[in-house]
């Protein structure tokens, strides 16, 4: 236990649901872009990705911070989603170290946490995060989401960053 609830409550249900009704309808929104899920919690990491897949982008997986940091460098993903909370080394831990890494530090980094407080948002961002979206995940808005945090990714660098 990493200190997060892990209990599938009945809007988790709920979302699992509709996105099944979508994933049989073969619902395909093109983009061949590659999206990194980290992220623990089977159940979680299971709903994200298939809403990523409905909406046409590829997946990789990662279940703790050493994976993530090794599927990174192997995959060069367009896209991270990195829930915080995770074994080995935490989220804030990876995003560190690939915000400086020169080959990698332009992949946007996405916090996903349940822990949605003003601070984690904060320590967030300070470790190089590009963007925060707070569990459970709304299957409606991941795609937009994630839309958004590609198209404006090297805009919203402006906060930090020392020029890439
Ligand atoms: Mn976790």
């Amino acid at each position: 236990m990493n200190g997060e609830p892990n209990n599938l409550n009945s809007n988790h249900l709920t979302s699992i649901k509709m996105v099944s009704a979508m994933y049989n309808k073969e619902i395909q929104t093109g983009s061949s872009q590659k999206i990194l899920v980290v992220e623990d919690n089977q159940d979680n990491r299971e709903l994200v990705v298939k809403v990523l897949k409905i909406n046409g982008y590829k997946t990789i997986e990662a279940v703790d911070g050493e994976e993530a940091l090794e599927k990174t460098k192997t995959e060069k993903p367009d896209l991270i989603l990195m829930d915080l909370f995770i074994p080995k080394i935490d989220g804030y831990e990876v995003t560190r170290r690939l915000k400086s890494d020169r080959d990698l530090k332009h992949i946007p980094v996405i916090a996903l946490t349940a822990h949605a407080m003003k601070g984690d948002m904060e320590v967030a961002l300070a470790a190089g995060c590009d963007g925060y979206m707070p569990k459970p995940i709304d299957v409606r808005e991941l795609p937009k989401q994630i839309e958004y945090f590609m198209n404006t990714h090297g805009l919203s660098a402006t906060t930090k960053d020392e020029g890439s």
